[in-house]
């Protein structure tokens, strides 16, 4: 009785034992926010019940996923600004998210990250010590001093769209088409878009629309299929007349399910692009809802290539998709 005693325990230590792990695994899908967690628990059946792994997990997984290697030697030595503060909705991967990008540059030498959340980075003689700006998940009008201070924030704005100007980089990532929906409508047009909303948050398929340019060489002429928040933006804004649309939603894989996006037709959705402003050079990839996204190494990569093209380093072509 005793021996059979001992087995019974036993075997509900084990089973107790893989239940932790299986609820372990579970976290690894952490979703970004709870409004989503709950709405993505019941559809898909996945993760977020615990809670989002711990930061050193995260960083874990994000040292196994980094590209070995830049896709370009830097010209020079880069600096990268990543600028994170949110005036709306703060994303939970944003922590992460500027830790792979700043983990990913010193990896592959394409350039070193400075991360902040002080807005006062961008007075103009701040600002020009960097190759490029990288807003991750910026929300809200970010460059508002929290002190109200109206006469700074006009004047970190010019900078802004002065450093783009004159000839250098500005990246962003998910909600960095969140940012300013209403006092600074020039921000929609240097960044490319403006957000609207997100019907699909889910594994979805994307298209890969330009196989042969160098920011999507990494992928291999394949499209692929990615589990996150995924963004419409305003109908006058992501315009293929503007931008070179890298990444879209594949609508016809989707089939009825693309409907529920704004353009009813056959979309685009565009999920990535590249474009030339004044001197400059925008990149923007709308995944990053989701802390998993910065362990996903083809997401790495793709971003690694778009901060190169951003920097100058890779060069690539960023003519509007479609003539106007
Ligand atoms: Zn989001």
């Amino acid at each position: 009785m005793l021996i059979r005693g001992i087995l019974i325990i036993a075997t509900n230590v084990a089973f107790a034992l893989a239940g932790a792990s299986a609820a372990q695994d579970k976290k690894g899908d952490a979703k970004g926010d709870q409004k989503s967690t709950a709405k993505a628990d019941k559809k898909d059946g996945k993760g977020g019940k615990g809670g989002k792994l711990p930061m050193n997990r995260m960083e874990e997984l994000v040292i196994e996923a980094l590209p070995a290697r830049a896709p370009a030697e830097p010209k020079q030595p880069r600096k990268l600004l990543v600028f994170s503060k949110t005036g709306g909705f703060r994303h939970s991967s944003i922590e992460i998210g500027v830790k792979a990008l700043t983990l990913m540059g010193r990896k592959t030498g394409a350039y070193t990250v400075f991360a902040t959340e002080d807005e006062s980075i961008f007075e103009p003689a701040k600002l020009k010590e960097f190759d490029g700006v990288f807003m991750v998940s910026t929300t809200g009008d970010f460059l508002k001093p929290r002190d109200g201070g109206n006469a700074r924030e006009e004047v970190y704005r010019k900078s802004l769209v002065e450093f783009v100007n004159s000839g250098k980089g500005l990246m962003g990532l998910h909600a960095a088409t969140d940012s300013y929906p209403k006092s600074w409508p020039l921000y929609a047009s240097v960044i490319g878009a403006g957000f609207q909303s997100h019907p699909w948050t889910k594994l979805v398929p994307v298209k890969n629309l330009e196989p042969k340019n160098p920011v999507n060489l990494s992928l291999e002429g394949k499209d692929f299929e990615v589990d996150d928040e995924i963004y419409q933006f305003r109908l006058d804004t992501a315009k293929p007349t503007q931008l070179r649309i890298l990444l879209a939603l594949d609508v016809e894989k989707m089939g009825q399910d693309a409907a529920k996006g704004n353009r009813k037709t056959a979309g685009p959705y565009p999920v990535s692009w590249i474009a030339n402003y004044g001197k400059g050079r925008v990149y923007y990839c709308s995944l990053g809802h989701r802390e998993q996204i910065f362990w996903n190494p083809l997401v790495l990569k793709h971003y690694l290539a778009g901060i190169q093209f951003a920097l100058g380093d890779l060069q690539a072509d960023a003519t509007p998709s479609v003539a106007k």
